[in-house]
């Protein structure tokens, strides 16, 4: 898929490290007043003018977090932005800058690392983030790719994962487990295609799972939601591995305990109707499938007026006292305790 035969290819060394930065970076447009240099000097130089500075970063690892047989090179860039963005908006803030640092081995040239900066500059207008600074290197094998996220908020709006109390109400956005079955579906086809390479795969009817899996969103818009309905979250997280293992990072922060009711978990019918032809437990899915990057936040019982009927938002539960511990009730009633069983655990059997 990803390395077409006719294509042109040039090699990165004939650009040179400062060469290829510019190449890669000349296009990028700057959307904040508070990047006061971006790339081109010994440092990017940012101006926060009295809010707090949030920052975050991940690194992603071609073989560990991704793999290029169904990965495209611009939605690897483009998804290696959205989980940053992902964690600063999980912090009720704001992303302003990014800094991209790649190492790459001499199997791509310079036409696959433009495809994956595609990606990135998508990925910087969409959500208005401007590229500052990073680092480009050579690697022995394959592809690194390493994402630092900078963002601004109020003192007051900053919102962290310790601040829920017993009575809070649960809330997710979107809905859950579909970037676990898209990759459940890709890693099929992938064997089937070795099999068989004149195989054309049909994946009409799993077109929202991959898209969840391929090409994430970050939820900028629920910050700006929850604004607009006048609520403050009392603690909020984003998903990356699993809805268990993202409430149980809340209460223990928080000291307390929770339930999640398995009929409340929102799951699209492509989720459903995957997990049946994969014989998987949608509930499991949802609790444990990783990398759907909704925001899971707590709220009072007081807003619950405010935040109620809202198509974005789903209520799953609520907080309770620590020594109730952390459980999911059943639909038949029973209380089954919580298990952070995050997406990589699943990958390893
Ligand atoms: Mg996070």
């Amino acid at each position: 898929m990803l390395e077409d035969k006719n294509q042109e290819r040039t090699s990165l060394a004939e650009l040179g490290e400062f060469g290829l930065i510019n190449h890669l970076t000349k296009h990028f447009k700057m959307y904040h007043s508070s990047t006061v240099k971006g790339v081109g000097d010994d440092a990017a130089v940012i101006n926060a003018s009295g809010k707090e500075t949030v920052i975050t970063t991940d690194l992603l690892v071609e073989g560990i977090h991704f793999d290029l047989s169904y990965m495209p090179l611009k939605h690897l860039g483009y998804k290696a932005v959205m989980v940053n963005l992902s964690d600063v908006y999980a912090m009720n803030a704001n992303a302003e800058q990014i800094t991209v640092s790649i190492a790459v081995s001499n199997r791509f040239p310079l036409e696959a690392i433009e495809e994956l900066y595609a990606g990135i500059q998508l990925a910087c207008d969409t959500y208005k983030v401007d590229l500052v600074g990073g680092d480009t290197t050579s690697s022995t094998k394959g592809i690194l790719i390493s994402v630092t996220a900078i963002g601004t908020a109020n003192k007051e709006d900053i919102v962290y994962r310790d601040g829920a109390k017993p009575t809070d109400l649960i809330v997710v956005s979107g809905d859950l487990g579909g970037a676990y079955l898209g990759l459940q579906v890709l890693e099929r086809e992938k064997q089937v295609f070795q099999v068989n390479p004149q195989n054309q795969p049909d994946l009409d009817k799993y077109t929202y799972i991959i898209e969840r899996q391929l090409k994430p969103e970050a939820r900028k818009d629920i910050p700006k939601l929850l604004e607009e309905l006048e609520v403050k979250p009392t603690s909020m997280i984003d998903i990356s591995d699993g809805l268990s293992s993202e409430i149980m990072h809340i209460c223990t922060q928080s000291k307390t305990g929770c339930k999640i009711y398995e009929d409340k978990l929102p799951l699209d019918p492509q989720v459903i109707s995957t997990s049946e032809e994969f014989n998987m437990d949608s509930t499991m899915i949802a609790l444990s499938g990783g990398e759907d990057y909704e925001l899971l936040f707590t709220v009072s019982i007081d807003d619950y007026d405010k935040i109620k009927g809202n198509p974005n938002l789903t209520v799953v539960g609520h907080i309770t006292e620590k020594n109730e511990g952390m459980n999911l009730v059943t639909r038949a009633n029973q209380e089954i305790e919580l298990k952070a069983q995050g997406w990589n655990s699943f990958n390893k059997d």
